[in-house]
């Protein structure tokens, strides 16, 4: 039998939305909010990029008329939510959702199998990048070196282990150029970036910022490409039958809103793109249910979700003022 809890709101996800939610949440003094994250860190996507010594800032944010690194971000995040009795739980991974029951059950290696009921929840599990078959226009095997641009950093900043010399990426927006940029400077070559579109998805700006410390060469306009390999990667091969050799296959950008939770519990997702139906006080199909950040599916930058989270949670306290009034 899972042990019970109750909390006033859950958040799930602590990334810069949900930590806006937290803290938006903390200052109405609306308690208890427990925040429970899988990673072992708060920060969300922010907290993987690492700014080593001399390594490229990658994942930067304008923000005061500064800019403000991956990490730099995560610890602004974990700060502000010291100085709340928000309820941190890391380490610990939603597992499934009752939407009617307003329950989760969390699973963590601390506190095992448990399940939280709450007044509101909170979806703020941000964006992924998309699988290979969800992409389409990517073949082959899955051979050892194909990475996507989490596992890359994972490998990079946290265990200081270079994931290619000679890096193809398969993408050509902003996130692929900040992984371009990360491999260069962890030693590895120029990456070759391969994409569908005619030209590099990423805007002008975000080229020229990252042109300080990378060069790619563009193969814009495949319409598709097989990877090639036996247990390691070798090379990619385009539709006219050229091969650009490499020791590494990064497949970067292409989000897609992480909403399997939502879908598991019977929440209205459109499942094409696989974004949660959210009406404009971003309350989900069931009421109770809100979402907020990368999860709905435009993919802002770190700032604007944690605005967002804000946003959400002035429409959760009335929420809960409206449900409270009507039970007293
Ligand atoms: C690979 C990648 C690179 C990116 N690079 C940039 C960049 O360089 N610059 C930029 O501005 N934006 C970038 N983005 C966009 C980025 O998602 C946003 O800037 C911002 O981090 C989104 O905030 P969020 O809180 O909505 O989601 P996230 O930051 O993704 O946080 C969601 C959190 O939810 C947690 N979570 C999810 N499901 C569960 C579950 N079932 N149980 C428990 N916890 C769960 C995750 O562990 C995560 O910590 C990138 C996105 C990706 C995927």
């Amino acid at each position: 039998m899972d042990s019970l809890e109750k909390a006033k709101v859950l958040v799930i996800g602590a990334g810069p939305a949900g930590v806006g939610v937290a803290t938006g949440l903390a200052r109405r003094r609306i308690k208890p909010v427990i925040l429970i994250d899988r990673h072992e860190k708060v920060g969300g996507v922010p907290a993987l990029y690492k700014k080593k010594a001399g390594g490229v800032p990658t994942f930067v944010l304008w923000t005061r008329g500064r800019l403000v690194f991956g990490e730099q971000i995560a610890e602004r995040l974990t700060d502000e939510l010291r100085r709340t009795d928000v309820e941190i739980r890391l380490e610990s991974q939603v597992v499934e959702v009752s939407p009617r029951q307003r329950s989760v059950i969390v699973v963590s290696p601390s506190g095992g199998r448990v399940q939280i009921s709450a007044e509101a929840v909170v979806l703020a599990c941000g964006a992924r990048e998309k699988t290979l078959a969800e992409r389409g226009w990517i073949v082959g095997s899955r051979p050892r070196g194909l990475l996507f641009t989490k596992n890359m950093l994972d490998w990079v900043d946290r265990q200081g282990l270079l994931t290619a010399r000679t890096p193809v990426i398969l993408g050509s927006d902003v996130i692929a150029h900040a992984a371009a940029a990360k491999l260069k400077s962890a030693r590895a070559s120029d990456a070759v970036m391969v994409d569908r579109f005619s030209k590099p998805a990423c805007r002008i700006a975000g080229r020229l910022y990252f042109g300080r410390w990378t060069k790619p060469a563009y193969r814009q306009g495949a319409p598709a490409v097989s990877v090639v390999g036996g247990q390691s990667v070798s090379a990619v091969r385009l539709v006219d039958g050229t091969q650009i050799s490499c020791d590494g296959v990064m497949l970067c950008g292409e989000l897609v809103p992480n909403s399997e939770l939502a879908l598991m519990g019977g929440l209205q997702v459109d499942l094409a793109g696989r974004r949660l139906l959210v009406g404009s006080n971003f309350q989900l199909s069931e009421p109770g249910w809100f979402a907020a950040g990368n999860i709905l599916g435009d993919y802002h930058g770190a700032q604007w979700c944690y605005y967002n989270g804000r946003r959400v949670a002035r429409h959760v306290a009335k929420y809960l003022s409206r449900t409270g009034s009507r039970s007293q």
